[in-house]
């Protein structure tokens, strides 16, 4: 409550519903399956670093960040579980081999600095291959597979700890059959390395989605994201996941309007016959988006929906509550408790995964 009093914007996180999605996760895997968990952004806005403790005493097997600066401020606060870098820059080799962080290698180009970094330097280093199966984002096309082996071959200070591919639309019914083509490609680019690779390299190719669509296609592990978080996009898990977090703010005013009044900048919002609004805390600098001005979003006061009204500001928004029996400082949910983050991010136009990343840092993280 405190917390909550110096900022306004809280945003409440269950690390009980944590544990209950990461083992109900672990029930639909295999027992050998491993998992890595994808704590880039922030954790998908979670706060990394608590998550990333949480999920070392939940027995994670991997975590997996975008950048190198993610995968420092995870070991400078004393995660050891190894770390996967997803998009890292060629220079932060030398800072991904000090932080013993595993860099993900997506090109020939880029294996050739990592091999020249390790002889330079006397090390060797742990790295991560992307296959190119139809993302086209990062990774080795399967034309590159010779020159691909070949610097394997060559790259004795390398040690390739696994191989894996992303899936372009493991949630879309209508990709279902270029999904499998990819995992296909990506079987037939598998039992090209498997001669050259250690035995232990790990395979791996589904995320949240592709667990639940793809079941078969296990191979060594796992990416968890989204789903940890609570999120079950293709929706077929029913309600078996649990909500981790909630998004609450406080409301700092209420004012009666009389008719005809407008509210908010560039006077978008109109209570044509007056009425009462509610100032709440939270603005788009607090990852509240800009397109839930003027109706397209709502927030619940005591369990009733309150409509945006006007435009979203930096800080502020302004809600209708006519008829509501509401005073400041009471509370506003904005996602979670009976507010879904899919139906939010359906109201404009996008996806779940922006909504929880946007979570600015200034908003506190409180962890329960
Ligand atoms: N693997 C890769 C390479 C990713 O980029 C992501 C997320 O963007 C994931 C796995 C996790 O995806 P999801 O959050 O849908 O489970």
């Amino acid at each position: 409550r405190l917390q909550q009093r110096i900022h306004g914007t809280t945003l409440e996180i269950n690390l009980n519903a944590l544990t209950h999605n990461f083992n109900f996760y672990k029930k639909q895997l295999k027992p050998k399956t491993k998992v890595m968990v994808m704590v880039k952004a922030f954790a998908y806005g979670g706060g990394a670093v608590e998550i990333a403790n949480h999920l070392q005493t939940m027995g994670a097997d991997y975590l997996a960040v975008a950048f190198t600066d993610e995968g420092v401020i995870l070991r400078k606060h004393g995660i050891s579980l190894p770390i996967m870098v997803l998009n890292p820059l060629e220079e932060t080799i030398e800072l991904c081999s000090e932080f013993d962080l595993e860099p993900v290698v997506f090109s020939p180009e880029f294996y050739k600095t990592v091999q020249s970094f390790c002889e330079a330097n006397g090390k060797s280093i742990s790295i991560h291959l992307d296959l190119d199966t139809g993302m086209h984002r990062l990774g080795f096309e399967e034309n590159q597979l010779d020159e691909l082996k070949q610097l394997i071959s060559n790259g004795n200070k390398i040690q390739v700890a696994s191989v894996y591919t992303h899936l372009v639309g493991a949630d879309e019914e209508i990709h279902r059959d270029f999904s499998l083509e990819q995992l296909e490609r990506f079987k037939r680019m598998k039992s090209e390395l498997e001669g050259i690779l250690p035995e232990k390299t790990l395979f791996h190719a589904l995320n949240s989605a592709g667990i639940v669509a793809f079941p078969e296609f296990q191979f060594d592990m796992v990416r968890l994201g989204i789903g940890l978080y609570g999120v079950e996009v293709t929706g077929k898990y029913g309600t078996s996941l649990r909500s981790i977090s909630t998004l609450k703010t406080t409301i700092s005013q209420i004012k009666e309007l009389p008719a005809g009044e407008t509210v908010g900048y560039s006077r978008k919002g109109m209570l044509k016959d007056g009425g009462k609004i509610g100032t709440l805390s939270i603005g788009y600098a607090d990852g509240y988006d800009r397109r839930f001005s003027n109706g397209k979003g709502y927030v619940l006061i005591q369990g009733k929906k309150a409509p945006v009204i006007g435009n979203v500001c930096m800080d502020m928004c302004m809600v209708d509550v006519t008829g509501l029996d509401v005073k400041a400082g009471d509370e506003a949910i904005i996602y979670g408790e009976g507010i879904s983050l899919k139906e939010l991010a359906d109201r404009i136009g996008t996806i779940p995964y922006e909504l929880l990343t946007n979570i600015s840092t200034r908003v506190k993280r409180i962890y329960y």
